[in-house]
């Protein structure tokens, strides 16, 4: 790859042949006008200002780049740094794009707020956006979540929004995606949807990339300040793909960083039984996009499978797609036995208990490390902290309360 990699996407709203609007006409119009208010807004000085204001008061951003010492020991071939998305406000990368989404939202003078979410990070994340400016929020999460991520679900409520529990298909993530889309085309007049991942139609998993871009941006200056060098590799699990994509995105074209997704392997690739789209999938629409997505021969969606709720999604952003076609980035999958495995280690090794997601990234690092020396500088994004996932793992675990 030595040649630089054009801005995508296309006026369509296409990576490559990836992406797209894939709606019912009614949604069109509204999209547009999304589109249209973004476009305004991205470059606006106003507009600018109050996003990286909000980061920096509400969310405590810059999140630090911090050396993980007893990890980097414990490999013995080279320095792991972790960009501590844990530590924002709300404890995962969500709030970034969330909070860029309101302000849109606000401009657009829309009064009703709903979205979709999984482990419930999104859905936490959008209530809290939405109780600082006093909006009626509707968060549409699967059963199965409702249930193993019942904290969540308790936060959400506290910050004053309403959940809907969504018993159709098989009660995760892409369900209460598809009540979400169902909502936003019966309300769409004083509706504002925000989607929670670099997912759904154009221009969605643009906005949602450009405002988790933070992340990136910081890393570029922090790298140079901590080991004044570009880090050799980027880790970041990949779910719908918006904590990479953040941290991906502004290192495209800074060839000597490897960007390598984590997917949830769930019990392995060869079972079928995962959330592994790029990995073991195919290019097919849902939600709104073309993308790899887990399908059957008859291109019914498969049922996925992965200890991590953030994770248990059969799709994935289209310009992940495209970075696996173009090489640019590289895809791999760890089982939930492994991903366990590493949500332990971190926590005695770190002093840090990263969420499940999470957890599939550092699980990677077993593989990784053998391919670099000890001057190597290799980055972890660490999508969020796991105090949702406790009771998850105590179960597993064994351990009653
Ligand atoms: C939601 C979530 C993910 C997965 O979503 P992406 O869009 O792939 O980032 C990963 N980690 C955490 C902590 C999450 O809350």
């Amino acid at each position: 790859m030595s040649s630089k990699i054009k801005n995508l996407p296309d006026s369509k709203g296409f990576f490559g042949q990836y992406g797209g609007k894939f709606v019912p006409e009614t949604l069109m119009y509204a999209l547009e006008q999304l589109e249209e208010t973004y476009i305004k807004l991205k470059d606006d000085k106003d507009f600018k200002s109050q996003f990286y204001s909000d980061l920096s008061e509400f969310v405590g951003r810059p999140s630090p780049l911090y050396f993980a010492e007893r990890l980097t020991r414990h490999y013995g071939t080279g320095s792991i740094w972790l960009k501590r998305e844990d530590l924002n406000h709300t404890g995962a990368h969500k709030i970034n794009n969330t909070i860029g989404q309101i302000l849109l939202a606000k401009h657009m003078g829309k009064k009703r707020i709903i979205a979709e979410t999984g482990a419930g990070q999104h859905g936490v994340a959008t209530a809290t956006v939405a109780a600082r400016l006093g909006l009626e929020c509707h968060i549409y999460m699967g059963a199965e979540d409702v249930q193993r991520q019942s904290l969540n679900v308790y936060r959400i409520k506290l910050l004053g929004a309403q959940v809907h529990t969504v018993n159709s298909g098989s009660a995760t993530l892409k369900d209460a995606l598809n009540e979400a889309l169902r909502d936003w085309v019966t309300n769409v007049d004083d509706t504002y949807y925000i989607i929670g991942s670099v997912t759904g139609p154009h221009p969605y998993p643009m906005i949602v990339r450009d405002f988790n871009s933070v992340v990136g941006e910081e890393l570029i200056k922090q790298s140079q300040e901590h080991f004044k060098a570009m880090p050799d590799a980027i880790v970041a699990c990949v779910g719908g793909g918006s904590n990479a994509m953040g941290v991906f995105y502004p290192f495209i074209n800074i060839n000597q960083t490897r960007l390598i997704g984590v997917e949830a392997g769930g019990e392995g690739i060869e079972s079928g039984e995962h959330a592994a789209p790029l990995n073991d999938g195919e290019p097919g629409v849902l939600h709104g996009a073309l993308s790899y997505l887990m399908q059957d021969d008859k291109g019914q969606i498969k049922e996925t499978k992965s200890v991590s709720a953030g994770l248990d999604y059969p799709g994935v952003g289209p310009e992940h797609s495209w970075l696996k076609d173009s090489g640019r980035a590289e895809y791999v999958a760890v089982s939930d036995k492994d991903a366990l495995r590493a949500f332990h280690e971190v926590s005695e090794f770190e002093g840090i208990i990263p969420a499940l997601e999470t957890a599939h990234a550092f699980a990677h690092l077993d593989t990784l490390m053998k391919d670099f020396d000890t001057d190597s500088n290799i980055v972890v994004n660490v999508s969020g902290r796991g105090d949702k996932d406790i009771n998850t793992v105590a179960e597993i675990d064994g351990i009653k309360f």
